[in-house]
């Protein structure tokens, strides 16, 4: 199959390609996709150029955040998102790993004031990949965290 082909095959809305392998699914409950009506379609451990293995997944009807795609870095940096409109790639960025990530993970510090009171988590992203290193903007502990088991568990 055709590049071209599997990435414009839904009309409006966005694909999610060059995902490493294996994480398409931490990937989805990232993103709350899992949990949407929206038309979803997944495949995991497709044949890649630049990879060997790939996931990909085309999300009909839903484009993604500038946040959503700072999230997406934390996850699989490297990973492209190509919005679709009619069809056609109109608009294509590669997830970077973001500096920062706000309200997506708990501290794991039961001191930290994040617990007590309403204020959304705040960490610097020290080190990301599979496992990612944060560090509390508010408490400053630091943790390496593997992030997809941590997502998967929200
Ligand atoms: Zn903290």
């Amino acid at each position: 199959m055709s590049k071209t082909l599997s990435v414009t095959a839904i009309k409006h809305g966005c694909v999610i390609d060059h995902i490493p392998a294996g994480q398409a699914i931490a990937m989805l409950s990232l993103l709350g996709i899992a949990r949407s009506n929206f038309q979803v379609t997944v495949g995991i451990n497709l044949p890649s150029h630049r990879s060997g293995l790939k996931d990909l997944i085309k999300i009909e009807g839903r484009d993604l955040s500038e946040n959503e795609i700072n999230e997406i870095g934390v996850l699989a940096p490297g990973a492209t998102i190509n919005s679709i409109k009619n069809s056609e790639v109109v608009k294509k960025v590669v997830a970077t790993i973001p500096k920062t990530i706000s309200g997506l993970l708990d501290c794991p510090n039961s001191n930290c004031i994040t617990h007590r009171e309403s204020i959304k988590s705040h960490f610097h992203v020290e080190a990301a990949g599979p496992k990612v290193e944060l560090k509390c903007h508010y408490c400053e502990s630091s943790f390496l965290k593997p992030l997809q088991a941590a997502l998967l568990t929200k």
